[in-house]
């Protein structure tokens, strides 16, 4: 199962993508992770997506697509993926359905996390994020046991710096230029699904199994 995660940032996809990837056995592959743990590391390519991360905007689809196009040639990628934050872009959506398209395969479903703007601030400003294992929390919708460490690792949690208000509204409305578009790109291509991303995040999930079935 090949399944694409749309919605604006904060909307839920990473919580959902990784339900997703636990329950049907796919791996949770998203470039924001790919990117940070490059930035965390020091590499080549997380200096070059760090400037425009910080800044709320896109990394450039040079970049982007290579590195994404490589992760899904990987032998755990074999039997599907759960993709989430890429595509963000027309052509970075082009460039996927057009390598898919030369191995005689196509994504399953795009499912777009329909959450309003004004929903959105609150749930950046209170996301805490483990740089260490990729878990995101909430400090109230989805709160750690243990204030600001990580459930899973026990790792420190962060804010992290794209999460600041000022940052955030930059980033609402670069999705709303290039990444919106997307939704009529895979509405088109009869791939869509809508679920109300508003919902307690276990709504959420339960919305999105009723179409990936049991
Ligand atoms: P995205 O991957 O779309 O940027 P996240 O999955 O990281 O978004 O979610 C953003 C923040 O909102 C996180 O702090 C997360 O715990 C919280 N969150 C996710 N889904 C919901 C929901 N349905 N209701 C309330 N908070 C949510
Ligand atoms: P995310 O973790 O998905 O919220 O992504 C964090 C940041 O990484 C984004 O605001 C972008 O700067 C960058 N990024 C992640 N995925 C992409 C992508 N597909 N295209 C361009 N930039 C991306």
């Amino acid at each position: 199962m090949k399944i694409i995660m749309l919605g604006a940032p904060g909307a839920g996809k990473g919580t959902q993508a990784k339900q997703i990837a636990a329950k049907y056995q796919i791996p949770h592959i998203s470039t924001g992770d790919i990117f940070r743990a490059n930035i965390k590391n020091g590499t080549e390519l997380g200096m070059k997506a760090k400037s425009y991360m910080d800044a709320g905007g896109l990394v450039p689809d040079d970049v982007t697509i290579g590195m994404l196009l490589d992760r899904i040639s990987e032998p755990d990628s074999k039997n599907g993926y759960v993709l989430d934050g890429f595509p963000r872009t027309i052509p970075q959506a082009e460039s996927l359905t057009k390598a898919l398209a030369e191995r005689g395969e196509n994504i399953d479903y795009a499912i777009d996390v329909d959450v309003p703007d004004e929903a959105i601030v609150s749930r950046m400003s209170g996301r805490r994020a483990c740089v260490s294992c990729g878990a995101t929390y909430h400090i109230v919708y989805n709160p750690t046991k243990k204030e600001g460490i990580c459930d899973a690792c026990g790792q420190t949690l962060i804010l992290r710096d794209d999460d600041k208000p000022e940052t955030v509204q930059k980033r609402l409305s670069v999705y709303h230029e290039q990444t919106q578009p997307l939704i009529d790109y895979y509405s088109k291509e009869g791939k869509l699904v809508t679920v109300d991303g508003t919902q307690d995040l276990n709504d959420v999930f339960r919305d999105i199994v009723k179409v990936l079935g049991e």
